[in-house]
């Protein structure tokens, strides 16, 4: 039996089928089992920071697995601690901040959830707001945070009171008012084809969720950690949260979340009300800390805000009469579509040994590792252009599913 086939009958039916069996990655690269090698312009979408086998991030993973690797929340680590102080550093809690350390970027929302129903005000705060066609998470809480009703539809009743929005100023006008504990959202729309919030949009849900006690609560799973060209999306329009979720790309590829709470915010959750067994241990606090200190050390935040420019050049040079936008930020690009050929563009992409993802059937999302620099761009502008090529000339597309 090949690998495809002995994937098809042991993993659950969940996810489609792969699109290769991957074993081996260095830097910005991938290679599958046939020894074929792939431009990886998806990071594991956005989690591979510092692409894959980073000398610093295995050292440190290295070193501290074999050293102390986990030993449950009755205790603390060094590097635990660290890790917290960093991420209240970066995400501009500052002194009142606290962080708490989960698995995963639906358990940091999970978090976040609990976090708002404790914002209750004596009972008179009973709604949750969160924007239509948003993204949070799997589990029951994200997804009743996570606004595409066909996919909580199979797994109705989720836990209540979450409404959902338009993602409009005047919607958030109508609706926000003392009797909402919070609002959730993201400062791009990742999983939806990396779509913008309006202009001026954060700044308004600040001013209003500040005038109505209302937690403003920001979902950075997937813009965190420099991919946009700041630490966090939300210092684009010069604001702060009263929460941030984290995870995906703090990790650079071990499995980690956070939420980050700012001043009084950090004062709701009491001894007892929240936990996780893995979360914040040793080895995954300890990576967490290589991979942002390299993120900082050399700059990435900025490389991200450069190489995303550059890109977006090179994608509008294109000149692809497919390509009708490009959306996002830094290193989270969104291509917009003329026809619904995402996925097959995507194939496309594929046999053209590039790896892009198809968000839906009108947008490309491309997430590269923070580190992409000359080569790898130039590579990304054959490679993609070969693919437009092949789904222009239609019908030259193979089918690799
Ligand atoms: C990926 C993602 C999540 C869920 O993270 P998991 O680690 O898959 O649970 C939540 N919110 C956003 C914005 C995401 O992109």
């Amino acid at each position: 039996m090949t690998l495809h086939e002995r994937y098809a009958d042991a993993m659950m039916k969940t996810l489609s089928p792969p699109l290769a069996v991957l074993v081996r990655g260095e830097g910005c690269y991938v290679w599958d089992e046939n020894g074929t090698k792939y431009l990886d312009f998806l990071a594991g979408i956005a989690v591979n920071s510092l692409g894959h086998a980073h000398p610093d991030m295995v050292a440190a993973a290295q070193q501290q697995i074999g050293t102390l690797a986990h030993i449950s929340n009755y205790f603390a680590s060094p590097s635990q601690i660290e890790l917290a102080e960093r991420l209240k550093r970066l995400t501009g809690a500052g002194d009142a901040g606290r962080v708490y350390f989960c698995n995963s970027g639906a358990e940091a929302n999970e978090a976040a959830f609990k976090l708002a129903r404790l914002n209750t005000a004596g009972g008179r705060r009973s709604r949750i707001l969160a924007l239509n066609d948003s993204f949070h998470g799997r589990t029951m809480g994200a997804l009743a945070l996570t606004g595409k009703p066909l996919m909580r539809a199979p797994f109705e009743p989720v836990p209540g009171g979450v409404q959902h929005i338009e993602t409009s100023i005047a919607a958030l006008e109508r609706e926000l008012d003392d009797t909402v504990a919070a609002l959730f959202l993201e400062p791009v729309k990742g999983e939806a084809g990396v779509i913008d919030l309006p202009e001026g949009y954060l700044r308004r849900a600040r001013e209003l969720c500040t005038q109505h006690g209302v937690l403003l609560i920001i979902d950075e799973v997937q813009t965190g950690a420099g991919r946009t060209g700041k630490w966090f999306a939300y210092e684009h329009s010069n604001v702060l949260p009263d929460a941030v979720t984290v995870a995906k790309g703090i990790g650079g590829g071990v499995p980690i979340g956070a939420l980050v709470t700012f001043g009084d915010t950090s004062d709701l959750f009491l001894r007892g009300q929240h936990g996780s067994t893995f979360g914040g241990n040793p080895f995954v606090t300890a990576t967490s800390n290589a991979v942002l200190g390299v993120i900082e050390r050399d700059d990435l935040v900025g490389n991200a805000a450069r190489r995303g420019e550059e890109i977006r050049e090179l994608i509008v040079g294109m000149d692809s009469p497919l390509i009708s936008e490009v959306r996002g930020r830094g290193l989270l690009l969104g291509i917009g579509l003329s026809e619904p050929v995402a996925l097959k563009l995507a194939a496309a992409a594929l046999v053209e040994g590039l790896i892009v993802n198809a968000a839906n059937e009108f947008s490309i999302r491309i997430a590269p590792p923070l580190i992409v620099g000359d080569a790898e761009l130039a590579d990304f502008d054959e490679r993609f252009r070969a693919a437009l090529a092949r789904v222009t000339s239609s019908g030259l597309v193979p089918a690799t599913r």
